[in-house]
């Protein structure tokens, strides 16, 4: 079954993403403000298009409300990312997964009911340094 997915910011985050999901077969709807970033995803994902997130009247043009999960990955632009998790959450949008730029954005993102906040180059940090123990571990 296809579920539809609304990633927004096509950044190396979003984008790869993006990617992933649409290689899987999944139906993705790919937001960006940037028209060349837009144009990259144009063939990758199902509809890609230019627009600001942050704008309320876009989103619900966009039909944003009958999407299932919307992922934002807005990158450096903390109040564009904030703003676009309340809005989607006022929407009534059943999950949203946001990136987070540090721990203050974390907090207020799980505040406004942001499902899932993730922070991928601690949480990455995180696994890599894991996988360095047991592989030492291994070695000995
Ligand atoms: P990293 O490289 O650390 O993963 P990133 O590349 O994902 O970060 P950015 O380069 O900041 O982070 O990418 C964020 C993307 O979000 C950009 O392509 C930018 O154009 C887009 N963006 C920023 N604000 C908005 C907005 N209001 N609506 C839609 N897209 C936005």
């Amino acid at each position: 079954m296809k579920r539809e997915f609304a990633v927004i910011g096509l950044g190396r985050f979003g984008g790869s993403i993006c990617k992933e999901l649409s290689e899987e077969g999944m139906e993705v709807l790919a937001i960006d403000t940037e028209e060349d970033k837009v144009n990259e995803y144009k063939n990758i994902a199902s509809h890609a298009v230019i627009a600001d997130a942050t704008d309320e009247k876009v989103l619900k043009e966009l039909g944003i409300r009958n999407i299932d999960h919307v992922i934002v990955a807005i990158g450096d632009n903390i109040q564009a990312s904030i703003l676009t998790t309340l809005m989607l959450k006022e929407l009534g949008i059943n999950k949203i997964t946001v990136k987070a730029q540090n721990d203050y954005h974390e907090k207020v993102l799980k505040k406004i009911g942001a499902d899932q906040v993730v922070h991928p180059e601690r949480d990455m940090g995180r696994r890599i340094a894991h996988s360095i123990i047991s592989n030492n571990i291994l070695d000995h």
